[in-house]
């Protein structure tokens, strides 16, 4: 029967500790987590500012609802683009200093708009290996020779640029490594696409709200040039607290996308209350250097806390601290004995990571307080095998 085979695909995942479960939450995303009548200590969110719960945001969602309805109708390119959508497109815009902004529902729909609409057939993208699964499928999606460097390997970069001869050329990384939290050269990558004539796609899905002054993202913290050859997609489900994403750039560039990018056109424009929260949130991002200054103390006390212990720290320096367990099933068990201890950091396994390391993925965030990363530690340091 056609069904066996994914019985046996179900099997073998729950065989290999790769079968992932998902919990029900019973109240708003925030440091505790209400789950099967537990609370929990969290560190899974990417809700990097504590805005998901925002009361200002609150506030601003009800008022656009009774203002706006809740439903857009349509696409952005039949009815579907309120008022709301278009104010939100020009702040973003001026924000990260771009000619313009288009605003989609989601980050993976954003980055399936980029790619394929600007190379085919016959072009090569150049991708950071650990870039994150919606740019490979962008890249899928696109049907152009996809090459993968190596992580953050600009010497490996440079020479495929180098020897290709494709008429365009993309290349393509994640600001902020979602799995490692470390950083992109972003600097180095920018030269390497002026060099050789090429599209630069950078997706700060984890920099938007975190990085930068006032919180504008990693190309204003390594004050990279607002050329027209770089494309920025930001999203805000994670430091904005709500849902979406933008794509920014050359005026040129966003108006191809908005005649062209299929996953811009052919679905619904997300409701005007998210659009009108956003609108609110941006607000509080440019205002937050106080949220900000709090989460990099958090991200120091936190490093400071966990040296010591038996699974290795990875170089990252933002809100995303992984802990190198590298067996599956070690890093599930590891999870799980916090869990009993009322702490919720998740065990990321592969397909999400490389065969090999899996690991613990601490968010944090500024919500958090000092006194809940000492329970972690403790917790972590009650967890360390005597064997080790
Ligand atoms: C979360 C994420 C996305 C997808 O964004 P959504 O808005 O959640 O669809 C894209 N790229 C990276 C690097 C991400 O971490």
């Amino acid at each position: 029967m056609i069904w066996d085979e994914l019985e046996e695909g179900l099997a073998g995942l729950a065989a290999e500790g790769l079968l992932r479960r998902r919990r029900t939450l019973d109240a708003p995303c925030g440091p505790e987590a209400w789950v099967d009548g537990r609370r929990l200590l969290a560190f899974c969110s990417n809700d990097y500012l504590g805005l998901a719960n925002h009361p200002t945001l609150v506030a601003a969602a009800r008022e656009a609802a009774e203002r706006w309805g809740v439903g857009s109708g349509a696409s952005h390119v039949v009815s579907g683009h309120l008022r709301p959508h278009a104010e939100l497109e020009e702040r973003l815009a001026a924000f990260v200093g771009r000619d313009r902004a288009l605003y989609f529902g989601a980050g993976y729909m954003a980055n399936l708009a980029i790619v394929p609409t600007l190379v085919g057939r016959d072009d090569v993208i150049f991708a950071d290996k650990l870039n994150h699964a919606s740019l490979i499928d962008a890249a899928q999606l696109a049907r152009a020779e996809h090459r993968r460097y190596p992580h953050n390997d600009m010497e490996a970069l440079a020479h495929g640029l180098q020897r290709s001869s494709a008429r365009r050329k993309l290349i393509l990384s994640d600001a902020v490594f979602s799995m490692d939290g470390d950083l992109a050269p972003l600097p180095e990558l920018f030269e390497l696409a002026e060099r050789f004539d090429a599209w630069l796609v950078i997706d700060d899905a984890h920099g938007f709200g975190v990085l930068g002054p006032s919180g504008r993202g990693s190309l204003a913290h390594f004050a990279l040039p607002p050329s027209p050859r770089l494309i920025l997609m930001g999203t805000l489900g994670k430091a904005a607290g709500g849902s979406g994403a933008f794509v920014a750039g050359d005026g040129r560039v966003i108006e191809w996308l908005a005649q062209r990018a299929r996953s811009y056109i052919f679905t619904t424009a997300s409701s005007p209350i998210m659009a009108a929260v956003l609108l609110a949130s941006l607000v509080l991002i440019a205002e937050g250097d106080a949220r900000r200054a709090h989460l990099q103390q958090l991200i120091a006390h936190l490093r400071t806390g966990l040296t010591g212990l038996p699974w290795r720290q990875l170089p990252s320096l933002t809100a995303i601290q992984p802990l190198l367990v590298g067996d599956n099933e070690a890093a599930v068990r590891l999870s799980e004995r916090l869990l009993e201890r009322g702490l919720w950091v998740p065990a990321i396994r592969p397909p999400t990571v490389p065969v090999g390391t899996a690991r613990l993925r601490i968010s944090l965030s500024s919500a958090h307080e000092i006194t809940q990363l000492d329970a972690l530690i403790a917790a972590l340091r009650d967890c360390v095998d005597p064997a080790h």
